[in-house]
């Protein structure tokens, strides 16, 4: 069938910014819809700074590390924009802490390069932190931090600068699966395609249970916290490393980017959400919370909080990703679940993404991800 669109996306955040970017780079004629305006606040991608780096605990995301790094590096060239900053990373906490230790090994295994500090070492080199006497700092020199909103905005304007076609403030109200392809319903028209990319970030649980998929997609409320450096010079990204605590509830944080406070907030918080109705004023006790854990481990970024802020995750019970076809409908291709740490990966899962909906071959084995694993909650197995 002769339709104006090969493939349509859902979603303009870091995965679906990325989609368009990759299939209008793979003259695909796109067409992309967005409920809000680009880089808006609502979701889970708008920002100053997010984390990348090397330092996980299960070799397939190092391995998609290595790749992204050299994603948003192409992304730099292409666009002109400064979008990464290598600051290093630092890892602190107990030194018998099961994730920092298995951090280490996945490291070494992958031949990252890590240096191990004693607490000491760590707080002679990096007078940022304070650690007590038994605490070690694994550091690794290649972290960095990404531009989140220019990021975004990058991707956004190459696809479009290479004809992909992209619809603000269009919220997608159903989704029609159709024999060969599908029917996209906003509220005055329709659009069709062969393919549909869905990257709706906190709404996926939604998208797909329209779809009669249930999967357990968790949107949680996220709260990050904004200090005023009190010794400015040391909190700069080219003075201070990105960091993260090791203990059963991670803090971690960013230096201050383009003087918008040193960044901390706490992965973990489970403060489940629906995201239309998100009480998007941060709590005080959250904010005195992480102010009274950066008194004691960055005392000079304790200055007065500038700000506080909302932002989405999308958990899922492994916190592994969701990256896979529609069950049912093999023309949809979905990447969900991101869990609080895809945004590292984003323009590699948008190029992914686009290879799988274009039927590409795909050099990492998936299955880490995909749907199959929550076998037992898809509903409507026994259709298919
Ligand atoms: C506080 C915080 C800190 C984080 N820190 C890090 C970090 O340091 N490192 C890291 O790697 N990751 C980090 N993450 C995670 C990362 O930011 C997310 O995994 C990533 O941004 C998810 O992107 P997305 O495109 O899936 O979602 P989103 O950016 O939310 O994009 C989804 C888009 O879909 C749109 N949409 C949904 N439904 C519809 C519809 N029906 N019609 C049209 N449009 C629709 C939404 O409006 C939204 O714009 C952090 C996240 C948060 C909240």
């Amino acid at each position: 069938m002769n339709r104006p669109y090969d493939v349509i996306v859902i979603g303009l955040g870091v995965m679906g910014s990325a989609a368009a970017y990759h299939l209008a780079r793979a003259r695909q004629r796109v067409l992309a819809l967005e409920q809000f305006e680009l880089d808006h606040r609502n979701g889970s991608s708008h920002g100053e700074s997010r984390i990348i780096r090397y330092a996980y605990t299960h070799p397939l995301y190092v391995q998609m590390a290595r790749e992204s790094f050299a994603l948003w590096e192409a992304l730099e060239a292409a666009s002109g924009r400064r979008l990464m900053l290598r600051t290093g990373g630092f890892d602190f906490g107990a030194p018998d802490s099961p994730t920092l230790r298995a951090t280490h090994q996945t490291l070494e295994s992958a031949s990252v390069l890590f240096e191990w500090l004693n607490a000491e070492e760590a707080m002679r080199r990096f007078p940022q932190f304070s650690l007590t006497a038994e605490m070690v700092a694994l550091y690794q020199p290649d972290a960095a931090y990404l531009a989140a909103s220019a990021c975004v905005i990058a991707q956004a304007e190459l696809a479009h600068a290479l004809g992909a076609e992209l619809l603000f403030e269009t919220p997608v109200r159903r989704i029609e699966p159709l024999h060969d392809g599908v029917r996209i319903h906003t509220a005055d028209r329709t659009y069709e395609a062969g393919k549909l990319i869905l990257t709706g970030g906190a709404w996926m649980g939604k998208l797909l249970g329209a779809l009669d998929l249930g999967l357990p997609l968790q949107p949680t409320r996220e709260q990050i916290v904004f200090f005023e450096p009190r010794d400015p010079d040391l909190f700069t990204p080219e003075r201070c490393p990105v960091f993260i605590f090791h203990s059963p509830t991670w803090f971690y944080g960013l230096p201050d980017v383009d003087g918008s406070g040193v960044k901390v907030g706490i992965h973990g918080n489970n403060d489940a959400c629906d995201p239309d109705q998100v009480n998007r004023t941060p709590d005080g006790a959250y904010i005195e919370r992480v102010a009274a854990w950066t008194r004691q481990h960055l005392p000079l970024a304790a200055g007065a909080v500038k700000e506080a802020r909302i932002c989405l995750y999308t958990m899922t019970p492994d916190e592994h990703f969701v990256l896979d076809q529609h069950p049912a409908y093999p023309q949809i291709v979905f990447g969900a679940g991101f869990s609080g740490h895809g945004f590292k990966f984003g323009n590699l899962i948008g190029k992914l993404l686009a290879d799988m909906a274009l039927g590409n071959p795909i050099s990492y084995d998936l299955s880490l991800f995909s749907v199959a694993r929550f076998r037992q909650s898809v509903q409507g197995e026994g259709d298919r």
